[in-house]
């Protein structure tokens, strides 16, 4: 999908057109935004990777000091009340005209929802619906556990857990330690 795609053709492809629930089979994971207006249906019980993102576009487009996302196919994805509410933001051109990459948000309460990549949905756990069960809870907790920190050089916040942490892209930039210190060789895991 190329950033010239016409308005509204998006509609027609995978995550926003509309899915006979029997194609798409059994619902994994439930997501809805704060107003309820927005809400997504996942078919894959694992993403395919997760990560927390600490770059600076994350943090003013989040208003938190890091984003943490889900990585889907396009088709792992749904949206059973259509997507007739959600709003895009190119942050690359400026622009609230559909093209990919975007940003999605609810356009009621803004809530964010995922960013659209060219290939992948990479999609923000936090609105996924747990019962509230502890088994539930983990449950979420494991499938959705991040693999790694990445633009961790950009952090407002140190994080002391174990998990891998690149200067940048995960795999194309430096591993570094919590306090940004690259790592030595022998400390790679
Ligand atoms: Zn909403
Ligand atoms: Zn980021």
């Amino acid at each position: 999908m190329s950033s010239g795609e016409t308005p509204k053709k998006w509609m027609d492809k995978p995550p926003y057109r509309p899915v006979d629930p029997k194609e798409f089979g059994e619902v994994k994971w439930r997501g809805h935004c704060q107003c309820g207006r927005v809400e997504y249906h996942i078919n894959r019980e694992k993403p395919l990777m997760a990560k927390f993102c600490h770059c600076r576009g994350c943090q003013v487009l989040h208003g938190a000091p890091f984003q943490w996302c889900a990585v889907f196919h396009k088709t792992d994805l749904t949206f059973p009340k259509g997507a007739k509410d959600l709003v895009f933001y190119s942050s690359k051109e400026k622009s609230t005209e559909y093209m990919t990459p975007t940003k999605v948000a609810c356009g009621y309460c803004r809530a964010p929802i995922m960013d659209e990549g060219n290939n992948v949905c990479l999609l923000f756990p936090e609105l996924i619906n747990v019962e509230g069960s502890y088994d539930e809870e983990k449950h979420r907790k494991e499938a959705f556990m991040p693999k790694c920190h990445i633009f961790y050089e950009q952090r407002l916040v140190d994080v002391a857990d174990d998990l891998e942490k690149w200067s940048g892209m995960d795999g194309e930039s430096e591993r570094i330690d919590m306090y940004g210190k690259p790592l030595k060789e022998g400390e790679k895991l």
